[in-house]
């Protein structure tokens, strides 16, 4: 109900891009709900670069003691955060605060309500919020 002007009618998101020392920017964000099937693949991905390190550490003589517990431990925990990931990032357009450049920023990550991205003309780091006016009306 307090959704406002937070959503644009074909499903993008109104987010600020901002970077200290310069004016905050508007930028879209187009969200993708996954399939199970979609996540699924995603956490068998994910889990599954952990799974062949801690194969690769089964031949290191003593150290396999420790790296392929700890790969396969890192493995079910990347595995189970990829399977929670309902609301996947699937473009984030908008100017650079910094150097105004209006690009695409690279995506993939889950949707939460802050996250860094990297400007790949000026190279800064910025700082996405999600309804830039629920939070300033706060
Ligand atoms: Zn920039």
């Amino acid at each position: 109900m307090s959704e406002g002007g937070a959503a644009k009618p074909d499903g993008a998101l109104e987010t600020s891009l901002s970077v200290f020392g310069a004016k905050p920017s508007l930028a879209l964000v187009s969200v993708t709900r996954s399939s199970p099937g979609e996540r699924f693949a995603r956490a068998a991905k994910g889990a599954g670069i952990f799974w062949a390190f801690a194969a690769g550490c089964v031949f290191l003589p003593g150290l396999h003691f420790v790296l392929v517990p700890t790969f396969l431990l890192v493995d079910a925990v990347a595995g189970m955060r990829h399977l929670r990931d309902i609301e996947v990032v699937s473009r984030v357009h908008g100017a650079c605060p910094r150097c105004g450049h209006e690009q695409d920023f690279a995506t993939g990550n889950r949707l939460t309500s802050t996250w860094s991205l990297d400007c790949p003309t000026c190279h800064k780091t910025l700082t996405l919020v999600l309804s830039p006016t629920k939070a300033s009306a706060a």
